[in-house]
């Protein structure tokens, strides 16, 4: 296993200081600047070699110059160091860009200064750093769209360091204010950000804004439906269609019993009947019929039900069920008349309640 302070040439005896000039001294040797005019190989050799020390330098500058051999977990940083640092766009020649042609003297200062701010600054990695606000975002969204699991997208403003000059807010060899951010060390970008109507809560890890000293924060996006005329959410993804019973028109008697038919365009586009057979009856209580699978996406890929709620103020039922003269005068049931009009409680016909949706394009 690679031992950080035998990557620095140093032992566990040596001091901060000592680590760090020998640190300083490797960097010069092995800057990719000083070494331009070396063969292929030597060059890559060289850069690995940089990259190596630089590793091990802002390890050991994170445990405060010790390394203790059974924690084990300089593999394991510098994997991330080579990940998160080298490829993420700022590799080491992303990092050293604007430095280019400087005195060489003060190089491994700068350097020194280039990683103290890089550790702090761009090392989003550090679980220790405190991480940024998040965002949260609410969205109000049509039923339609939730129904359909439209696809939506929106851009969002977000700062961010800047990393054209690590966020230092100057060129580190002129100390040239940073033309990118003129000096704020911040930058405002913009994300763009997609999802999926179905979801409530979508969480964009990494994706909200970057302050100084701090890893970046999150961005949540919760979903709230609009107000819909005909359909209410219940139950996370159940829908809720209310059919008044205001005429006796949606009601016929057919020699399968008594028969409710209402029109529904529905929020798929199609059109359909909705037909309950033989429907329960009272003044004081809403009856509601389940149809599985025309409620809105559960995550797991099926969907919630459509509960479709009667609701029969004048008991037009009721008085079709006298009217045919259905109501099995067994069962359970109270009639009696107040101020004409028929109140009803616990009746039901004896034939088989059902709701159907039927597709009728
Ligand atoms: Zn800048």
């Amino acid at each position: 296993m690679k031992n950080p302070l035998e990557i620095l040439e140093c032992t566990y005896k040596s001091t901060p200081e000592e680590i760090t000039k020998k640190f300083k001294k490797m960097a010069m040797k092995y800057h990719p600047d000083r070494n331009s005019t070396l063969d292929g190989n030597t060059k890559k050799e060289y850069e690995n070699k940089f990259k190596e020390i630089n590793c091990a330098f802002t390890y050991l500058k994170k445990n405060n110059f010790k390394y203790d051999s059974s924690r084990a977990d300089f593999d394991n940083y510098s994997n991330i160091f080579a990940s998160k640092i080298f490829k993420n766009g700022i590799d080491i020649g992303h990092l050293f860009q604007n430095i280019r042609n400087i005195n060489f003297d003060s190089i491994a200062n700068n350097i020194l200064k280039g990683i103290n701010d890089f550790q702090g600054i761009y090392d989003n990695s550090n679980s220790k750093l405190t991480k940024t606000d998040d965002v949260s975002i609410n969205a109000n969204i049509e039923l339609f769209d939730i129904y359909n699991n439209v696809k939506k997208e929106i851009t969002i403003d977000v700062t961010k360091k800047c990393s054209k000059c690590m966020a230092l807010g100057y060129t580190i060899d002129t100390k040239d204010e940073c033309n990118e951010c003129n000096g704020q060390k911040i930058v405002k970008t913009t994300h763009e950000l997609s999802f999926y109507s179905m979801f409530k809560n979508i969480k964009f890890k990494s994706m909200g804004n970057e302050e100084l000293n701090k890893r970046t924060g999150n961005v949540y996006i919760n979903l709230f439906c609009k107000k819909h005329p005909l359909f209410r959410i219940i139950d996370d993804y159940n829908l809720l269609y209310r059919i008044p019973i205001l005429q006796k028109e949606n009601i016929s008697h057919t020699n399968e019993g008594i028969v409710i038919t209402k029109y529904i365009q529905f929020l798929d586009l199609k059109n359909y009947n909705i037909i309950i057979k033989n429907p329960a009856t009272s003044l004081s209580l809403f009856y509601e019929y389940e149809i599985e699978e025309y409620g809105l996406y559960i995550p797991t890929k099926t969907r919630g039900k459509l509960v479709v709620e009667i609701c029969d103020p004048n008991n037009y039922i009721g008085h079709s069920y006298i009217q045919y003269g259905k109501i099995n005068k067994t069962h359970n049931y109270n009639v009696s008349i107040l101020n004409n009009t028929y109140i009803q409680n616990n009746v039901y016909n004896t034939k088989k309640t059902s709701i159907e949706l039927n597709c009728i394009n």
